[in-house]
């Protein structure tokens, strides 16, 4: 059992381009949910639907990579409010899966999606791609969040594993070392 903190630290976590897996094995922590919450206090996340910061953060978690300027935004955003910015899972870290698209021009990747893929050509007579004014604007590739903030901890993982996550946080919590062994990120 984990000793109190006080005051609590204060968490805050988000979704950019990823799927929500890296949150799903945050959740997978299982029980030791309820340890945490006597730690920590989360504030904007997905996990409570807290929209906007109403505190100064001590930890920031963040998934997924930047596809679009939102993603840029909020990204920014995390980096003024919280003290440690932690990029959780490869879509943070190297952009994972969306990245694939890195290699191909970007009106190449969107006349796929809207016009000429298999599953959409019947659909769209009107050969409308998107570009609603208030649609966040598509980056010409994915941007792992190093190379738009400074990240001070990186997590590996496609997700992190619900234990490696909870060593890191016990680790920012409690200001433990934290020990990453070669086994924790060696999928084979
Ligand atoms: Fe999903 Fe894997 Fe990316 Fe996490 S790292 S957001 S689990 S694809």
């Amino acid at each position: 059992m984990l000793e109190k903190t006080m005051p609590k630290k204060i968490i805050a976590t988000a979704s950019l381009a990823g799927c929500f897996g890296c949150h799903m094995s945050l959740l997978d922590i299982d029980e030791r949910i309820l340890e945490l919450i006597e730690l920590v206090e989360f504030n904007k996340s997905p996990i409570d639907d807290i929209k906007t910061f109403t505190k100064e953060c001590d930890i920031g978690l963040i998934e997924g990579g930047c596809c679009n300027d939102e993603n840029v935004h909020n990204l920014i955003e995390f980096r003024k409010h919280c003290k440690v910015l932690v990029a959780l899972g490869e879509c943070a870290i190297m952009g994972g899966l969306p990245s694939l698209r890195n290699t191909i021009p970007l009106k190449e990747c969107l006349d796929e999606a809207y016009l000429n893929g298999p599953t959409v050509a019947d659909c769209n007579e009107q050969k409308i791609i998107p570009h609603d004014p208030d649609l966040p604007k598509i980056l010409n590739r994915i941007y792992p969040c190093h190379e738009v903030v400074k990240i001070d901890y990186f997590l590996p993982g496609c997700p992190p594993r619900a234990d490696l996550i909870w060593d890191a946080l016990v680790a920012l919590v409690t200001g433990a070392e934290l020990k990453l062994e070669y086994s924790t990120f060696k999928f084979d």
